[in-house]
């Protein structure tokens, strides 16, 4: 039954300070008033958004993220996953309007900075008031129904420095408490995680994605993120870092450090010669991994201090970049001696999107 308030569509933004996700709720049963009610714009905002899978030119569809078949406030439906680069929300807004989103004057859930930054454009330029929600609750909400929800969301890597052997495998995670999650966004959030609503920011860094992205287009001259994760994955970074072995030759037994760790990111740059030699794959490479190395170094500060084991990694930095998530778990692994296990979630860069959609009561 639908609920007085409730009236669809069902959308949920988190927009944020990179990538806008945009997650609608489309239901499978529409009732005969419901349908005899449905106006027309409605019914071709659905078919606009559930037939494409690319919107303009850099609106794109997750199709392999659609979830179908759940449930959410008693409805049963399909989620759909949609994501465009927060500095098109211009054209966005210009398109809602087109596709007439302005005479259903329906609310939008949204979360993420953009939710303050555009509130005042969706009012004007769409007539659309947005229901606000905070960024960090709708995370973990999020997160925690569509784990929930999907039996094969949680997985960790194994052998994650063996080319061959390492692969992904479904991790139980319905006892979830305690664990730590570490959102990889533009920037980072490390979040102590104790039950639903029990949970604090512990920390943060700014070199996160954005820092990533940023760098690599200033050192390779790409210009999109899957560029940079394409060069990265066929560069060498140790023609970049210098290493143990650069330093000593070999080995720093005395204290357990072997030859091939990185002593100094990017240590080698320095050289004119060595310069020289390094291509831009080198660069990309060095670049994702002394980003992925810190946040994995200060997520394993993070999980020691607060006596915590699981460390849960998410936000769409990891998005098509399995180089960073096995170098997060093995370096989890081998310098916690084991106890510390990396976590990794499918629908990484959503659960903000996911979560303020579930909160929204009409
Ligand atoms: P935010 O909410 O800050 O935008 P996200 O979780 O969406 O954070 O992650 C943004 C980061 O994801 C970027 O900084 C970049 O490293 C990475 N990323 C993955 N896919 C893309 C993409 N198509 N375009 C831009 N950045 C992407």
């Amino acid at each position: 039954p639908c609920e007085s308030g409730n009236s669809m569509p069902w959308f949920g933004m988190d927009i944020g300070g990179t990538l806008c996700k945009l997650v609608y709720f489309e239901p499978k049963y529409i009732t005969k008033d419901e349908a005899d009610a449905e106006v027309e714009t409605l019914k071709n905002i659905r078919q606009y958004l559930t037939k494409n899978s690319a919107y303009g030119k850099t609106g794109h569809r997750d199709a392999h993220l659609q979830m179908d078949d759940v449930c959410i406030r008693g409805r049963r439906g399909t989620l759909h996953f949609i994501r465009f680069p927060t500095c098109e929300m211009g054209n966005f807004l210009a398109l809602a309007k087109s596709k007439g989103m302005a005479t259903l004057v329906t609310t939008v859930c949204a979360t993420g900075g953009g939710a303050y930054k555009f509130e005042e454009n969706f009012k004007k330029e769409v007539n659309l008031s947005l229901a606000k929600f905070d960024e960090l609750d709708s995370l973990i909400k999020g997160m925690l129904y569509i784990e929930m929800t999907n039996p094969c969301e949680c997985y960790y890597w194994c052998d994650p420095t063996d080319e061959d052997k390492c692969n992904k495998v479904p991790y139980d995670f319905s006892h979830p408490y305690p664990f730590l999650l570490v959102n990889i966004g533009s920037g980072v959030s490390i979040l102590a995680v104790h039950g639903p609503n029990d949970y604090k920011r512990i920390s943060g860094t700014s070199l996160g994605g954005g820092t990533f992205l940023g760098l690599c287009c200033l050192l390779t001259g790409c210009n999109t993120f899957e560029e940079a994760i394409e060069l990265a994955t066929v560069g060498d970074s140790t023609k970049v870092d210098k290493l143990v072995r650069d330093i000593y030759g070999g080995d720093y037994s005395r204290f357990g450090l072997p030859g091939d760790l990185v002593a100094s990111s990017f240590g080698q740059m320095n050289s004119k010669d060595r310069r020289n030699t390094v291509s831009k794959e080198d660069l990309a490479r060095a670049t994702l991994v002394t980003i992925t190395n810190n946040i994995g170094s200060i997520s394993r500060m993070c999980a020691r201090n607060e006596k915590i084991e699981r460390v849960v990694f998410v936000g769409n930095f990891l998005r098509v970049n399995p180089i960073s998530m096995k170098l997060l778990a093995s370096a989890m692994e081998y310098w916690s001696e084991g106890t510390l296990k990396a976590l990794f979630l499918e629908h990484e860069g959503y659960f903000g999107a996911v979560g303020c959609l579930l909160q929204f009561t009409g």
